[in-house]
């Protein structure tokens, strides 16, 4: 990985205005593999200028087709460099290789092509008959956008608010987080040789001030941010002070409920790399294994010896590697502070609870496992961010739903079941803005995706996710107004 020097300021590549710099820290040898400049203010104040510049410039004019053309034109060139995004996002955060190839990259190119074919069709401006004549109702670019995004996903993230932000016609500032400062120099290499009109992106790599400083920037009208409910409260409060609109993507506590019909031999292999996906640094992940008591004994052995064999490895690169180690020393703290909590609540550990005794070097945790948790434990009610489940007994269906809903969380969920029936039933019930039935993705990447309760606020994906970055205009026309082409409704 190559050291940069330049920032990504409003289409152009430009010095920072700063010397502050991030390391990019390999989460397995501990090394320095490059560094990158740090954004301060000044290239926060120079890339809203520019993104207000292009709102009033030519793209937000073009056509839907037109915008659909770049947004296309640029999925296709990430998957042209599919590998060495893989890669690079591998060296910054310790992803699996197998998962950063399918869930960081083909994932950010389906999401991009979902929002080009979405908005070739998408009723920009509909004519509607009003309570007392003929409206018109338009759909405009919300204005210039602020996406901010974690270390987790880090081009699928940008992707969330690429996608639409370019679909609207809304010019957008991105903040990467500091531990992945890397990917997006590929991604703006992209937006270059496509010739995005100037101004619609820039890339500015910093940590949580300058994130804020953005946030509060008089010159951003919209927000969209992932990344933990701690710091979306924050967001939300001051795009609240502030009258912004914002979306919110934020943590999880999903419960996967395995019900006493489940078939656990076809169903433990769709679940599992689920509850332990991308090393467990996934805001989807079924952490909490929600088991009928009838069937407990042989749930909790089967979810055991398939965590036992998880592969970990010291080499993410490796493709037989399942898990990794965790992106950085400070996330493996936090990691291990749960697992300690876990055992002194009286959680029974069966599987890891340790660093793997033959990687010394690295942020590694075993993939760990705890069975007879009670749900009032923190580790049932936090959110770990690592390779760490529990397991849950209920008692009847109706309490393995009020044990999934007794959560602060609303993210996502699953049910296992031979009776898809019942699994919807179970759905219905359960309040998480996401939920798979015997499903292993718990999400569709072109349907709506977000949080109900502290999970966050809105939803991606899908035209619930492209209104987010537009404002609704209604223009109210004289009666006798005829439009020019009498096919359209009015
Ligand atoms: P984080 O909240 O620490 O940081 C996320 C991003 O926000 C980073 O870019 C960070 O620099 C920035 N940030 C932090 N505080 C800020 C503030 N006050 N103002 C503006 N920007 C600020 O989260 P993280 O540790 O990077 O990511 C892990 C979290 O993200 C987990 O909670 C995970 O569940 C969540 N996540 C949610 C989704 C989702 O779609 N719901 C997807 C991925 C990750």
């Amino acid at each position: 990985m190559e050291s940069k020097d330049l920032l990504y300021v409003g289409g152009e590549w430009a010095r920072p205005s700063t010397t502050a710099t991030i390391d990019i820290i390999s989460p397995w040898t501990e090394e320095v593999l490059a560094t990158v400049p740090e954004a301060g203010e000044a290239d926060v104040d120079a890339a809203v200028a520019a993104a207000r510049e292009a709102l009033a410039g030519p793209y937000p004019r073009l056509t839907a087709d037109e915008r659909a053309e770049y947004i296309a034109k640029l999925s296709q060139g990430i998957g042209a460099r599919a590998q060495e995004f893989a890669e690079t996002i591998t060296a910054e955060n310790g992803s699996p290789a197998g998962w950063s190839l399918l869930g960081q990259v083909f994932s950010a190119t389906m999401i991009l092509d979902g929002y080009a074919n979405l908005i070739r069709s998408f009723p920009f401006e509909e004519p509607r008959a009003g309570a007392l004549g003929p409206v018109l109702v338009r759909k405009e670019p919300v204005g210039v956008s602020a996406g901010i995004v974690p270390w987790n996903v880090p081009l699928f993230e940008i992707a969330c608010k690429l996608g639409p932000a370019l679909a609207a016609g809304s010019p957008i500032v991105i903040k990467p987080s500091p531990e992945t400062a890397a990917d997006w120099y590929l991604l703006a290499e992209i937006i270059d040789q496509i010739e995005l009109p100037k101004g619609m992106v820039s890339f500015l790599p910093a940590g949580r001030e300058i994130g804020e400083y953005l946030v509060r920037h008089r010159g951003v009208d919209k927000v969209t941010f992932t990344g933990s409910t701690a710091a979306g409260r924050k967001v939300a409060a001051i795009c609240g002070e502030q009258l912004k609109r914002v979306t919110l993507e934020l943590g999880g506590k999903s419960a996967a409920i395995i019900l006493d019909d489940a078939d656990l031999g076809a169903h433990l292999p769709l679940l599992m790399p689920s509850a332990l996906m991308n090393n467990g640094q996934a805001c989807v992940a079924q952490t909490r294994i929600l088991a009928p008591r009838a069937r407990y004994d042989e749930v909790v052995d089967a979810v055991a010896d398939a965590v036992r064999n998880t592969s970990v490895g010291g080499d993410p690169t490796d493709p037989t590697v399942a898990v990794g180690p965790l992106v950085a020393e400070r996330q493996r703290d936090r990691v291990m502070g749960y697992i300690d909590k876990g055992r002194t609540e009286g959680a029974k550990l069966v599987v890891g609870g340790g660093r793997p005794a033959d990687l010394p070097k690295g942020w590694f945790v075993e993939p760990t496992l705890f069975v007879d948790v009670d749900n009032k434990m923190t580790i049932a009610q936090e959110e770990i961010f690592g390779p760490v489940l529990a397991v849950i007994p209920y008692d009847d269906q109706d309490d393995a739903v009020r044990i999934a809903n007794d959560s602060d969380y609303g993210l996502s969920g699953s049910v296992w079941t031979t009776d898809v029936e019942r699994g919807i039933d179970v759905a219905r019930q359960v309040r998480t803005g996401t939920y798979g039935v015997n499903a292993m993705a718990t999400m569709d990447i072109h349907q709506p995706f977000g949080g109900f309760k502290a999970s966050g606020l809105g939803r991606e994906f899908g035209p619930e996710g492209l209104t987010a970055f537009l404002e609704t205009k209604t223009i109210v026309l004289p009666g006798d107004y005829h439009p020019p082409d009498p096919t359209l409704p009015l």
